[in-house]
């Protein structure tokens, strides 16, 4: 590249400064304050003080501008004084191993009486009783195997399914499907703990009465206004005809689950399905022995409520180009006390945000405008941040240059993780290359910045040589879903991660009660210096981005996307999609167009005379705009609001990301599809779409004269 278009990102002295200026005692400061209480959405008056305590310091860093944006929106609680269980009923009615209504308290700072007892929000209410089927992790194969294999009838069974895998709002939707009267769900210690390890308070595993909360629903934002934001004139469609779960579900912990699993009858389940408990894990359907003629009976009374919730926004106006937005995200609403889920994330937001006020006291001031939001109700399916981006919309379509999210921001200290659009994946490289390693053992070895970890334990294909780490691929499951899948604009996710090796489905104490500061500095980040790089490069992310005279998008990337998607799309279709006469190669030879011209533009930075303002500004909004040319007006068939053609989260599992999402799901299980004429008709009409997005994205990077 052009060494004076680098130049202002690469003035050393501004980045130092900037790095320098945030102080990890800061951000421990602020994670106490914050996780003193509970701070669930919408119910509690410590969510509010949040809102104001977060203002104020904005304010008091002399931000441009800060604002609070309200909506009322549904949001889902469990039934105060009657909360939720599961038991054995006996065929007299008695019931017996009845589930903890509450987590134990461990710590007495556990023990307030805001603590939201464990439940699944958005649930059905209602007291199904049935027979019990283990359905491993609730996937959809899982599924199919279980009624296609071993001819599992659903009706008014009780599934019990592990968490993990998948998002636990697909299990729902698939037991639903199938035809389950309920689901339970519950953590399994081979997802949640490691053998020999042991558990919380001794570790930060998963102890036996922990149990995980968290939401059901597939739609994104207020299930009552999709599209639309729920502001005072909006029109609210009926509760009863939304997509919301229709059958009761709730969450136990494993020391409630082996008194189940470890009664249950039928054959043992196959390999790859049994868990960590010391029992023989069986598929049922119900009870054996003495329980033979007892049945499970789950007791959900959960309830819609709506509710206010606020997104509070920072601005830093830009001074070249104050209509281009770099955006900054982090949920600020927590199940319980939130203490790395998500408060982590804030505390680092609420550092970063200083250290930019310190360089505006000392008169710089970025080149583009800087845009902190701090959502609302993001566990209950990303409100906060839906709602945001439904009501500017069109600002965001024209003006938003990049989203980057920051959920949780230190899960543990093993290694930086880092997911996003690839067009933004070289940004993320040289940006990690900038910033110095929290890790005090491997910088003796030699590997100074957080990059040379990086790439030293997460390789994108350690059996390279030249492999660069990896970077992930977005699905849902945070504030950054809708700016990518909504209004196109190129998003990126990063957390510090912990060792994907040690075989955990999530940090263990996810979502529980003892997810608490005390934990953190025992267990996660006692010096806070993991947090301080997470600061450091979130900071460094947005000043690359708003300060560049040209943008840090590199589209020649998007190609290898394209290209990677294209082969797993072939390993997995190729061959039926040639049978049914589909030209696969057309695809391959539109993939190779998009190369062309994203070569060239990229190549034209090196002449473009950047005096010119105006060629400046045009060569930049290509580069911008090319994510919002693989958006289609016409939602994914079934997903109401993802209109991303290139890349979704995946249609069982909305945590997963599928490449060409249109074309691959309307292959999903054609082979068992009756109507196979119907069925290779939509896959034609997919794979005409594709292409289609693949060319007028590739015609965007072009000028015509
Ligand atoms: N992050 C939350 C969770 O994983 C919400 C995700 C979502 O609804 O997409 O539970
Ligand atoms: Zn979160
Ligand atoms: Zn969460």
């Amino acid at each position: 590249a052009n060494s004076n278009v680098q130049a202002p990102i690469e003035d050393e002295s501004i980045q130092q400064k900037l790095m320098n200026s945030i102080n990890k005692e800061n951000i421990q400061t602020h994670l106490k304050f914050l996780t003193k209480k509970p701070h669930i959405a919408g119910r509690s008056n410590d969510e509010v003080e949040l809102v104001t305590y977060i203002e104020n310091e904005w304010k008091a860093n002399g931000l441009d501008n800060v604002v609070s944006y309200p909506y009322n929106v549904l949001l889902s609680y469990p039934k105060q004084g009657d909360s939720n269980y599961v038991a054995i009923v006996a065929a007299d009615g008695t019931e017996s191993d009845i589930s903890q209504r509450k987590e134990l308290v461990i710590d007495p700072e556990q023990n307030d009486p805001d603590v939201v007892d464990p439940f699944n929000a958005y649930s059905a209410a209602g007291e199904p009783e049935g027979d019990i089927v283990y359905v491993n992790y609730g996937t959809i194969d899982d599924f199919i195997y279980l009624n296609r294999t071993m001819l599992i009838d659903f009706h008014n069974k009780i599934c019990i399914a592990r968490y993990g895998s998948i998002f636990r709002g697909d299990k729902a939707k698939h037991a639903e499907q199938y035809g389950c009267a309920g689901l339970i769900l519950y953590s399994d210690p081979a997802n949640y703990c490691v053998p020999g390890e042991g558990v919380y308070p001794d570790s930060w595993y998963l102890p036996p009465t922990g149990v995980q909360r968290g939401n059901l629903k597939l739609a994104r934002g207020d299930p009552r206004t999709i599209d639309y934001p729920s502001i005072p004139t909006a029109w609210f469609k009926n509760v009863s005809e939304t997509s919301l779960p229709k059958i009761p579900v709730t969450p136990i912990g494993y020391i409630d689950a082996v008194k189940y699993l470890s009664k249950m009858g039928g054959p043992a389940v196959p390999a790859g399905w049994s868990g960590g408990l010391n029992i023989t894990y069986r598929i049922g359907p119900g009870f054996s022995g003495t329980y033979a003629s007892s049945k499970m009976k789950m007791s959900v009374k959960t309830e819609n409520e709506e509710k206010e919730i606020k997104n509070v926004m920072g601005f830093i106006r830009g001074s070249v180009e104050p209509d281009r937005y770099v955006l900054f995200g982090n949920h600020r609403d927590a199940w319980v006390f939130g203490a790395t889920d998500p408060s982590s994330g804030t505390a680092v937001l609420m550092e970063m945000v200083r250290s930019y006020s310190v360089m505006l006291k000392q008169g710089w001031r970025p080149r583009r405008t800087l845009v902190f939001c701090s959502w609302g109700a993001e566990e209950y399916g990303l409100i906060g941040s839906t709602e945001w981006v439904e009501e500017f919309q069109k600002q965001l379509l024209f003006r938003a240059v990049a989203y980057i999210n920051v959920d949780v921001s230190v899960k543990s200290s093993y290694v930086f993780s880092c997911r996003g659009v690839y067009s933004l994946s070289n940004l993320m490289f040289d940006v990690a290359k900038s910033v110095p390693n929290p890790d005090t053992a491997e910088v003796s070895k030699g590997r100074t910045t957080v990059y040379d970890t990086w790439l030293l334990r997460s390789p994108f294909n350690s059996s390279d040589p030249s492999s660069l780490p990896f970077f992930g691929t977005l699905g849902s499951g945070s504030d950054y879903t809708m700016f990518l899948q909504s209004v196109g604009v190129p998003a990126i996710d990063m957390t510090y991660d912990y060792d994907r090796g040690l075989g955990i489905s999530s940090y263990p104490l996810y979502h529980s009660v003892y997810e608490t500061f005390d934990m953190v500095t025992t267990y996660v980040d006692p010096e806070f210096t993991y947090h301080l790089a997470m600061a450091r490069i979130w900071a460094e992310a947005g000043r690359r981005l708003s300060d560049s005279v040209i943008l840090p998008i590199d589209c020649r990337l998007y190609g290898v996307y394209l290209d990677r998607s294209y082969d797993s799309l072939m390993t997995i279709y190729g061959k039926s999609m040639r049978g049914n006469g589909i030209d696969t190669d057309k695809l391959k030879e539109v993939i190779d167009l998009f190369a062309v011209a994203a070569n060239e533009i990229h190549d034209k930075e090196n002449t473009l005379d950047l005096s010119n303002d105006f060629l400046v500004r045009g060569y930049n909004d290509q580069l911008m705009q090319l994510e919002r040319a693989f958006l289609d007006q016409n939602p994914l068939p079934g997903r109401p609001v993802y209109r991303h053609y290139i890349t979704a989260p995946s249609q069982h599992n909305n945590y997963g990301n599928s490449g060409f999402p249109g074309l691959v799901d309307s292959m999903f299980d054609i082979d068992a599809d009756p109507d196979q004429v119907g069925r290779w008709e939509e896959v034609k009409r997919q794979y005409s779409i594709l292409i289609f997005h693949i060319l007028s994205a590739a015609s965007t990077l072009r000028t015509p004269v």
